[in-house]
């Protein structure tokens, strides 16, 4: 655990901007969670978009691809350690993302029994 210990998204500037990660060569990986379709990110792309001091934490865009209403969860690794790789929300991010979950699962319910 020495090299990896604090390769956390609070605390590492490998992880924190997308600055950051493009400096250090991050691997990101985006998941999504409804159709389980996963690319690497663009990170030149996403710089683009959101600068050198934006984030990916905690952040969940919808899946690219066009049918799907899924959310995209962003997962991190370092290019040059055997750290595994980690989805970049914190315990915060966490809580919201799994609140909106059950306010779908909810919306769904009501479709149902209408
Ligand atoms: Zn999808």
């Amino acid at each position: 655990m020495a090299t990896g210990g604090n390769f956390t998204p609070e605390n590492s500037d490998e992880l924190a901007t997308i600055g950051g990660m493009i400096k250090h060569g991050t691997i990101v990986t985006a998941y999504c969670n409804m159709c389980g379709a996963s690319k690497l990110a663009n990170l030149r792309k996403l710089q683009e978009h959101l600068g050198d001091a934006g984030t990916l934490i905690d952040r969940h865009p919808q899946c690219w691809r066009k049918k799907c209403d899924g959310e995209v969860l962003f997962h991190a690794k370092p290019r040059d350690r055997s750290t595994p790789s980690r989805p970049l929300v914190t315990v915060k991010g966490q809580v919201a993302r799994f609140r909106r979950r059950g306010d779908r699962i909810d919306r769904y319910k009501a479709l149902r029994n209408g």
